[in-house]
């Protein structure tokens, strides 16, 4: 047995064993450690004793002699740099998703270290989480960087952009190049885009990056490392924390080095975790994998009986009322495709080939527990979510309570008829008789001329 009191012999822990023992503490050092991590706030920490290791350590590496690894550093200076549960919270993150895992915190801040660390002339996108967008043109601010579709030739754009790529000798990374943004599944229909398709237009610009927020799919649902990312980035605000009461965010790279300047980045952004946030962190990643698979399992359930009414000649016969499109037009959901037919809304958000793709390997964990469907009136989507019991109308996802969201009220750019659905832990009976009584209701209303 090593000295951390892992058997190594063991083979490697899946997932939901990871969560739970990646940051094990070292038994060999404290043979009675505190199952749960403790709480630990302090932003400053007593500095090393000049005579010990540590305090030559530190000044060896202020002269720029020798190296801290940041991911271990045996002892803290301040909070800005390292903090205890901030670096098992890391560690948990970094062997879930096979990489190296760095916190941030919010989503947005991840989006925009993400963005500066490739320091990109040209950036790819197209529709997906809005903020995302803004986070962008934020960046763009100031700088010469042109913003084309994601569907756009990226030969095209890199020749015409005429800004030519600073290649620092020492960064981690090429700078100045293409960054490519790929949001799968995407928001807010939980469709998912074809990210090995995204990845080989990618690879053939030089000094091209690809970013995928992978927040709609936490592991174990995606891994985009699979399909050959540079880099996956989360909300953490979502699946990871899991429970509607922490901002976070989270990028992951697979080199130490690329790891190294981020973390150094982050130090002088400030966009730091907060120690408190790292604790509930660490509690909700132990249980991401049960959390999210039952959420996928019901949320692809409910997506198909919401599909199954506008598409079924049988339906049940509670469901009689609003079928055959009387209510709700269509669903989006990762299950849902490939889909044959085109869709006049998606398709002026989706790519060209969505119709053909099938995410299922892209996804082999399961289907994403946030999704969409489209009611057939702008009135029907402002009101449902203000008719049922157990969804909250709210925005966000990810959290253990159910949410519908009318979308337009976060994003106007989104069509005034779609409702968002993050689900929670709740049984899938209670939600389909929710959504079901929420749907009668508006009906009802409706005829008594009470649904304005
Ligand atoms: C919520 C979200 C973000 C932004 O994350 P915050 O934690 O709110 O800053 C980015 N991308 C997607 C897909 C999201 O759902």
């Amino acid at each position: 047995m090593p000295s951390n009191g892992v058997n190594t012999e063991l083979p490697k822990p899946g997932l939901a064993t990871a969560a739970l023992h990646a940051d094990h503490p070292d038994a060999a050092v404290d043979g009675n450690y505190a199952v749960a991590p403790s709480i630990s706030l302090s932003t400053t920490f007593r500095s090393p004793h000049p005579s010990s290791a540590h305090a030559k350590q530190l000044e060896e590496a202020v002269r720029g002699e020798a190296e801290f690894d940041m991911q271990d550093p045996g002892f803290h200076i301040y909070s800005r740099y390292s903090q205890s549960t901030n670096i098992r919270a890391e560690k948990v993150l970094s062997q879930i998703m096979k990489a190296h895992a760095l916190t941030y915190s919010s989503g947005l801040s991840a989006a925009h270290a993400a963005v500066t660390h490739y320091a990109p002339t040209v950036i790819a996108i197209k529709r997906g989480y809005h903020g995302v967008h803004v986070s962008i043109q934020l960046y763009a601010r100031g700088r010469n960087v042109k913003i084309i579709d994601l569907d756009d030739d990226y030969q095209a754009a890199m020749a015409s952009s005429n800004i030519s790529a600073e290649d620092s000798k020492d960064a981690a990374v090429q700078r100045g190049g293409l960054l490519v943004w790929v949001e799968t599944p995407l928001n807010p229909t939980g469709e998912a885009r074809d990210l090995a398709k995204y990845v080989t237009k990618a690879r053939a610009v030089a000094g091209a990056h690809v970013v995928v927020d992978s927040t709609f799919a936490p592991p174990p649902l995606q891994d985009p490392f699979a399909q050959g990312v540079d880099m996956v980035m989360h909300s953490g605000t979502k699946y990871f924390g899991g429970h509607s009461d922490l901002l976070c965010g989270v990028l992951a790279v697979k080199d130490k080095k690329e790891w190294d300047s981020l973390w150094s980045d982050r130090t002088y952004f400030g966009a730091n975790l907060g120690s408190m946030e790292a604790y509930l962190l660490l509690r909700s990643l132990r249980t991401l994998t049960v959390r999210v698979q039952k959420q996928s399992q019901t949320a692809t359930k409910l997506a198909a009986w919401l599909h199954s009414l506008a598409t079924s000649t049988q339906v049940a016969p509670e469901d009689e009322a609003f079928a055959g499109a009387k209510l709700v037009a269509r669903t989006y959901h990762s299950s849902l495709q490939p889909r044959s037919d085109p869709d006049d809304v998606v398709t002026k958000g989706a790519s060209p080939e969505d119709p053909t793709f099938d995410p299922s390997s892209q996804m082999p964990g399961g289907h994403t527990p946030t999704f969409a469907f489209r009611t057939t009136k702008p009135i029907y989507a402002t009101w449902i979510p203000h008719l049922t019991t157990y969804f909250t109308p709210a925005t966000s996802l990810g959290g253990v309570e159910s949410l519908l969201e009318h979308r337009v009220k976060s994003d106007p750019t989104e069509d005034p008829r779609i409702i968002r659905v993050s689900v929670g832990l709740e049984e899938f009976e209670d939600l389909q008789a929710d959504l079901r009584s929420a749907f009668a209701e508006a009906l009802q209303r409706e005829s008594q001329g009470q649904l304005e």
